[in-house]
């Protein structure tokens, strides 16, 4: 079959979704082997012949030239619509056994929401659960990263997340969302554990306080504080408009290449 009649096609970097084709043929998917040619290079998706996403895959420090490297992606748009990318990055075109190798470079690309999306769904400012970044009973492994996309100015920027739970730990994001500390929860007395149950706020707020200042973000390390995009700065998990939020995401998140500021107890 040509690769126009079918209904996720790929030529280069670009990735066409075609919802008429699609209709009958949901739950649907694809995997594609794709080359790149830039040292960051950028994964285009085009819906129904318009440009709806442009990813774009950040180099992590260990492998910072991308170029003449493959991404094997796994595409699939789901029952309702949602169209969901998954990809590892190789040097070489084949697919190594996941089973056997350990180290591989996985991406996560944020789910898109499709014109036919028959889900009545309200994405923004949501936590990584509602936005189909990670999925509650299933862990995602350190070294996936995630690609999210600005529901403000549709930049793309790169985090990776850490799971509070097996860590026995708490997150706190500066107040321009760039900085992201790091509080195991033995350290500081008060501190709300991952999935807490109701948050003592007035403790929290005496908590806060003992906390040491980001050291290149700006302001206070603040439980409520809202996970930014790093290009408008607006809101991309807002805790301070979905607080309800906040216990549900066990996930801490850092932009991808930058350390997490971890408390130490004799810091102030
Ligand atoms: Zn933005």
């Amino acid at each position: 079959m040509f690769e126009s009649f079918k209904p996720i096609a790929f030529k280069g970097n670009t990735i066409f979704i075609k919802n008429k084709l699609l209709d009958r043929k949901v739950p649907y998917e694809r995997k594609y082997t794709m080359e790149f040619n830039e040292s960051i290079p950028t994964i285009y998706i085009e819906e129904d012949g318009k440009r709806i996403a442009n990813f774009i895959v950040e180099p992590i420090k260990e492998n910072p030239d991308l170029s003449g490297q493959y991404i094997h992606l796994y595409t699939s748009v789901t029952k309702d619509f949602i169209f969901m990318m998954d990809g590892i990055i190789t040097k070489n075109s084949n697919l190594p056994d996941l089973n056997k190798k350990r180290d591989f470079e996985g991406v996560r690309f944020q789910p898109l929401f499709l014109a036919n999306c028959k889900l009545n769904i309200e994405s923004e400012g949501k936590g990584l659960f509602d936005r189909g970044l990670h999925y509650s009973g299933q862990v995602t492994p350190g070294n996936v990263r995630l690609v999210c996309i600005c529901d403000f100015c549709k930049k793309s920027f790169s985090i990776s997340s850490f799971h509070t739970g097996f860590s026995e730990s708490q997150y706190f994001y500066s107040e321009d969302g760039l900085q992201t500390l790091v509080v195991n929860l033995w350290d500081v007395k008060g501190v709300p554990g991952p999935l807490a149950s109701g948050v003592d706020v007035d403790r929290l707020k005496q908590v806060e306080k003992t906390l040491p200042k980001p050291t290149y973000g700006k302001g206070r390390y603040k439980y409520y504080n809202s996970f930014r995009c790093p290009h408008c700065q607006k809101p991309y998990i807002d805790f301070e408009k979905f607080p309800e939020l906040r216990t549900k995401e066990y996930y801490g998140n850092v932009f991808i290449n930058k350390e997490a500021q971890v408390y130490r107890k004799e810091e102030k």
